[in-house]
């Protein structure tokens, strides 16, 4: 075992105990009020500038040390999401109804590891950045700390960042070149028809029949006009209308789920939705409107800076325990918003399998779900490598 994950356990006691924390008190995006106040708190501690408010509740905290120009930036999420936890665990939840499933508790505690090692002990020559962001469940905390000027304040050359995996076994680590995390949209389509009696069909304009084509319609786009070996998924996960059976209702409201791999994909995917329903709706005689209501960009993984975060990982943990091109994600991850503009890359450290059961092996999102305490001083040992390899003086 590497040296620097042994130093790291023997002080990982502090950062469980943070970690357990962060977990029993979890917030909303937007409202970590609580746990930005912890990290703000202890990045001034160990000698970090701290600044806060971008993107609301965000932290970045910097450390400049030595001549060398280059600046790294890696990014850690807070946000809790709204699921009752279920794990009956000393640490669990004291808000009901809130719950940290996705792991950025651990996330949160990786970094500030991270942090206190490489402000006590770190060897570089450079600008370190660590980015605290909020909101990373579906409100896009990262665009926010970006239109609030985060790369225009804080240069990064590069930026990475990592995500627990359950089902994964826990400390080894799996990283990717190219689109790791597939693009997100949400659509709603609301059909207006006539309204009428049930038994008198012809004097109504049906939306529920022209709904039901469409929902029908819509996986023909994935079947036959995206290419057999592009991930794409149209998801129709609500549709509603009427509410007795006598009744031909006026409206009906279709919300989509829209996901892909591949920027032109994603393209085709909106368009061919937005021709589509149009068209289908009407042939049926109803009105459609379609609101797209936006989402996350894929998270594509620069090949430079992909191949230097597996160099890390290799000498970090060995070939056993890195996982050098796994397998992309139909999950999105709003960290792509951030590598659209610098590059970097998003990488997964296993959470437990079966082999070791329990919570870290349940799915994120779930009420069972904890995020791994093991892995605190792994996913530190990782950073602080990471960092001292990349704010190296240049030749
Ligand atoms: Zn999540
Ligand atoms: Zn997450």
């Amino acid at each position: 075992m590497s040296e620097l994950i042994v130093a790291l356990r023997e002080r990982s006691e502090e950062f469980v105990t943070l970690r357990r924390d962060i977990h029993q008190h979890p917030e909303l995006g937007y409202q970590e009020f609580r746990t930005s106040d912890l990290v703000a708190k202890k990045l001034a501690e160990w000698g970090y500038e701290v600044t806060r408010g971008l993107g609301g509740t965000g932290v970045v905290g910097q450390i400049r040390r030595g001549t060398g120009g280059k600046r790294l930036g890696l990014r850690a999420d807070m946000d809790a999401l709204p699921i009752q936890e279920a794990t009956g665990l000393p640490h669990a939840s004291v808000h009901a109804g809130l719950m940290h499933a996705c792991g950025h508790d651990g996330h949160t505690a990786m970094l500030l590891a991270a942090a206190r090692h490489l402000a006590e002990q770190g060897r570089f020559s450079g600008t370190l950045n660590l980015i605290f962001q909020p909101a990373e469940e579906g409100l896009g905390g990262a665009k926010k700390m970006m239109q609030d000027g985060l790369f225009q304040r804080f240069p990064c050359d590069a930026l990475f960042a990592m995500h627990n995996m359950p089902g994964t076994p826990r400390g080894t680590l799996a990283l990717r070149e190219g689109s790791t995390m597939a693009a997100s949209e949400n659509i709603t389509i609301t059909l207006r028809g006539v309204g009428g009696h049930g038994a008198m069909p012809h004097h109504a304009v049906d939306p529920v029949v022209a709904g039901s084509a469409i929902v029908m319609g819509l996986q023909t786009i994935v079947s036959r006009n995206i290419a057999p070996l592009q991930m794409s998924v149209i998801t129709v996960g609500a549709f509603q209308a009427g509410q007795a059976n006598n009744v031909i209702p006026n409206e009906a409201t279709l919300k989509l789920s829209v996901r892909s791999l591949d920027r032109q994909v994603h393209k085709t995917l909106l368009q061919r939705i937005g021709e589509l329903v149009d068209l289908q709706a009407r042939s049926y005689g109803v009105q459609a409107t379609v609101d797209f209501q936006g989402g996350y960009p894929v998270l594509v993984n620069t090949p430079a800076e992909t191949a230097f975060a597996r160099e890390v990982a290799l000498e970090l943990l060995g070939p056993d325990k890195v996982d050098l091109q796994c397998e992309a994600l139909t999950g999105s991850e709003d960290f792509a918003f951030m590598l659209d503009e610098v590059p970097g890359s998003y990488l997964f450290i296993g959470n437990g399998d079966k082999s070791t059961g329990g919570h870290g092996a349940c799915m994120v999102h779930n009420p069972n779900y904890d995020f791994e305490d093991a892995n605190i001083p792994i996913g530190a040992a990782y950073w602080a490598l990471l960092a001292e390899r990349f704010l190296v003086d240049a030749a």
